[in-house]
């Protein structure tokens, strides 16, 4: 299939162009599209046949079900059996945004979105571009992030076109996307708030509304004893071929443990590199690929280049990645939860 490229300015947005993608979505095809939290492959969310193109094109095991992105309330109704009280106060605070919310879903809703669950998550982006595309295709657009399954999610368009290009009809690059992880995951359709993906809305921030919150295990710990509620979350994510390791623990104790690391490691013949901070960039010993992910001061930094990080250490080739954690409060929560996930468990506390 021939991926045409078109780039869009998110200020100035080009009308032909969006009007163009979205009858690409009405014709039942796929357009990928920048979001405020990672690039989405878009479908057409109401269209069983176009929903199932998605899976194809990105390898998606068929009981992951998918995210519909919404432009307006109005939208919202048609596709849920009901609005819990809390959601309303949800979409007031955090709407459009990065907050998915699972409701009861209705009949409308194709069984494919769902895989075979009796819910449905949907979510309102911030993105103008997103927002266009779906207000110019007046229906709810089914939305994965972007990339192969089981890669680091795209949070540029180039990185879409690497996983992509040739399978799927159109990529609209709108540049990098801000928060640069997924949306957080609020399942709502039981007796109690649980988030069961951390992502840009914090736990923190969901508290002010939600006093009760919870948060599904599976979202902190990686165990052969623990099922993820989410579907999605039971899968290898955001990896990368190389082996990864994530440090934890005092920032001092991570830099000599990653050290000491290096050490063993290059005995070994290991082509190494480690994902630092601006603050400990300079700590480490030369001859080795250092990146920089971004600072501990502001770690809303590190979750918007964690993913591009991770496929520069796969585009060096290095064999094993040695990762600074941070800590879980704010945004560190959905960082570590991706940290954890890309390394596949391996955690080192220190
Ligand atoms: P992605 O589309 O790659 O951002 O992934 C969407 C995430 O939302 C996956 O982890 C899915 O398992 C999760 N998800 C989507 N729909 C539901 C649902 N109805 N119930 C539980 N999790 C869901
Ligand atoms: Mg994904």
């Amino acid at each position: 299939m021939k991926t045409k490229i078109v780039k869009i300015n998110s200020e100035n947005i080009d009308e032909d162009l969006i009007s163009e993608a979205a009858s690409l979505i009405k014709e039942g095809k796929l357009v990928a599209f920048p979001t405020e939290t990672v690039y989405g492959l878009g479908a057409n969310g109401l269209d069983e046949e176009a929903v199932i193109k998605i899976f194809e094109a990105k390898g998606r095991p068929q009981d992951n079900p998918l995210i519909l992105h919404i432009e307006s309330i109005d939208q919202l109704m048609p596709l849920v059996e009901y609005v819990p009280e809390i959601a309303y106060q949800c979409i007031e605070r955090f709407w459009p945004g990065p907050l998915t919310m699972i409701f009861k879903r209705s009949s409308l809703v194709p069984d494919v979105i769902s895989g075979g669950l009796d819910t449905v998550a949907i979510r309102m982006p911030e993105n103008k571009i997103a927002r266009e595309l779906i207000r110019w295709s007046k229906v709810p657009i089914a939305a994965p992030s972007a990339n192969l399954s089981g890669k680091p999610s795209p949070t540029a368009a180039h990185h879409v076109i690497r996983d992509l290009l040739g399978r799927v009809d159109m990529i609209i690059d709108g540049g990098s996307t801000g928060v640069g992880l997924e949306s957080t995951v609020l399942d709502l359709s039981g007796d109690i708030p649980m988030v069961l993906r951390p992502g840009g809305i914090t736990i923190e921030d969901l508290k002010e509304i939600i006093p009760n919150v919870t948060q599904d295990l599976g979202t902190i710990k990686e165990s052969e004893d623990i099922v993820p509620k989410s579907p999605g979350q039971k899968y290898r994510h955001y990896a990368p071929l190389a082996e990864m390791r994530v440090y934890t623990g005092d920032v001092e104790d991570i830099v000599k443990a990653i050290n000491l690391a290096c050490h063993e490691l290059k005995i070994q013949g290991r082509k190494i590199g480690i994902m630092a901070t601006v603050e400990t960039k300079d700590r480490y010993n030369l001859g080795i690929i250092v990146k920089v992910v971004g600072t501990r001061e502001q770690k809303e930094t590190i979750a918007a280049n964690l993913f591009d990080v991770i496929r520069q250490f796969d585009d060096e080739d290095v064999d094993i990645i040695l990762a600074e954690g941070v800590e879980t409060d704010q945004i560190g929560m959905a960082i570590m939860n991706r940290m954890m996930k890309a390394s596949g468990g391996k955690i080192i506390q220190v």
